[in-house]
C-alpha cells in the first residue's frame, strides 16, 4: 500500500532513515548540484585542515529534504572528524547541551543541530558563549547562594539547519561564520541523483524513465528517492521489473501526483485559494484554517515550490493564484488585470 501522506511532508518516513544512509552522497564530489556551495565549502574545508583549525560555525537553510543533513556528514568525512546530531526540539536544557559537549565530543568535531530555530531560549542563550569562546555556563543554586561555574568544551563546530533562515533570533544567526542557502535541484541534478539512487538499489531504469520521476520530484532530492522507490515497487510487481516512463506515471497515479509533482494537498491548497478566496489574496493563518493544516507546514514545506513552479505568489496582503495555477487546475482565470501576477 503507498503512503500518500508521506509524500508531501518533505520529512523523512520510517523506510527512509534506514535506506536516506545508503543513498546519502558522502563527499562533496558526490553531492550533486548546489555548485557555490560546494566550492565554497571546499575552500573553507582545505583552509581549516591547513591551519589545523576547526571549521567555522555553519548554518544551511532550505525547505526540507534538499541535503542540509547531508552537507554536515560530508563537512564531517571531509574534516575526519565525528559528528553528532540533534535537534531543537530533542535539546530541551541546557544540562543536555553541556553533557553532549562534554562527553560526546572532541576538539574539531562537529555538532550539528537540525531544526536550530526550535531550540528554546535557556539552551539558546547557553550556546552563544561555546559558539564565540567555547565556554559553558552553568549556574548552580538559587538566590543569594547561587554560582556561576564556567567549563571549557571542546572547539567543536556548530552545523545549523533550518527551513528559515529568518525564524532564527538575530543574536543566534550573527554567530554562524558561515550561511548558506540550499536551492531547488533542476531537472538535470535530480536525474543524476535518481540515476546515482538506481544504480545504488540496484533497479533498473531507462534515460526516460529517470526523467519522468525528476520531472515530478518537486526540486527535491528526498522526494526523487522516495518517487523512485514507487516506482520500483509499481515496476517489480505491474511491470517488467525496468522503471520506464509508463511504470512511472502509473505509480505517480496512484500516488496522485501530477505531471508537475503536485500531490493532494498542494492542488487543495490551490483549489482552496480559488475557491473560497477568490484566487487571493489571503493571509497564511486563514489558509491554515480552511486547510486545517498548521501555518509553518504551508510556510516552509509546501509553498515554498509551488511558488517557485509559479503557481503562487507571496504578497504583502497575502497569497495570490497566478494564471498558471488556474490553468493547472482546469479553471478559467479571473479576467487579465484582477490578479497580481
Ligand atoms: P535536509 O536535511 O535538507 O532535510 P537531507 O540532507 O536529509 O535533507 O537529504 C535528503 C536525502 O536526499 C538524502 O538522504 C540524500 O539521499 C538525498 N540528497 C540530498 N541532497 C542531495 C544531493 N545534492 N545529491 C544527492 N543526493 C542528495
Amino acid at each position: 500500500m503507498i503512503k500518500k501522506e508521506t509524500v508531501f511532508s518533505a520529512k523523512p518516513d520510517r523506510e527512509e532513515l534506514r535506506s536516506d544512509a545508503a543513498l546519502r552522497p558522502t563527499t562533496l564530489l558526490e553531492f550533486v548540484g548546489q555548485d557555490k556551495v560546494k566550492e565554497n565549502l571546499g575552500v573553507f574545508i582545505e583552509a581549516a585542515r591547513r591551519r589545523k583549525e576547526s571549521l567555522d560555525h555553519c548554518l544551511f537553510y532550505s525547505p526540507p529534504g534538499l541535503g542540509k543533513t547531508t552537507l554536515a556528514y560530508i563537512l564531517a568525512r571531509e574534516m575526519g572528524v565525528n559528528i553528532k546530531v540533534t535537534s531543537g526540539p530533542v535539546l530541551s536544557r541546557p544540562g543536555d547541551l553541556a553533557a553532549m559537549l562534554t562527553t560526546e565530543l572532541a576538539d574539531g568535531d562537529i555538532l550539528f543541530i537540525d531544526e536550530i530555530h526550535r531550540l528554546n531560549a535557556a539552551v539558546e542563550e547557553s550556546l552563544y558563549p561555546v559558539m564565540e569562546d567555547f565556554l559553558f555556563f552553568i549556574n548552580t543554586g538559587k538566590g543569594p547562594g547561587a554560582t556561576t561555574l564556567k567549563i571549557t568544551t571542546p572547539r567543536v563546530t556548530l552545523v545549523g539547519a533550518t527551513t528559515r533562515s529568518g525564524l532564527l533570533t538575530g543574536p543566534l544567526r550573527d554567530r554562524f561564520g558561515i550561511v548558506f542557502n540550499l536551492g531547488f535541484y533542476g531537472p538535470a541534478e535530480l536525474q543524476k541523483i535518481i540515476a546515482r539512487s538506481a544504480a545504488i538499489l540496484g533497479v533498473k531504469a531507462t534515460p526516460e524513465g529517470i526523467a519522468e520521476i525528476a520531472s515530478r520530484s518537486r526540486g527535491t532530492p528526498r522526494i526523487a528517492n522516495r518517487l523512485l522507490r514507487r516506482a520500483r515497487d509499481y515496476a517489480q510487481v505491474k511491470g517488467t521489473g525496468v522503471i520506464d516512463p509508463a511504470i512511472t506515471a502509473r505509480a505517480m497515479e496512484a500516488m496522485e501526483i501530477d505531471a508537475q509533482g503536485l500531490d493532494a494537498l498542494d492542488r487543495r491548497l490551490l483549489s482552496v485559494i480559488a475557491d473560497n478566496f477568490s484566487g487571493g489574496p489571503v493571509g497564511i493563518d486563514n489558509l491554515a484554517v480552511a486547510l486545517s493544516e498548521e501555518a509553518d507546514t504551508l510556510t516552509d514545506v509546501i509553498e515554498p515550490f509551488l511558488i517557485q513552479a509559479g503557481f503562487l505568489q507571496r504578497t504583502a496582503r497575502g497569497r495570490v493564484l497566478t494564471q498558471n495555477a488556474y490553468r493547472h487546475l482546469g479553471l478559467n482565470p479571473p479576467k487579465q488585470g484582477t490578479l497580481m501576477i
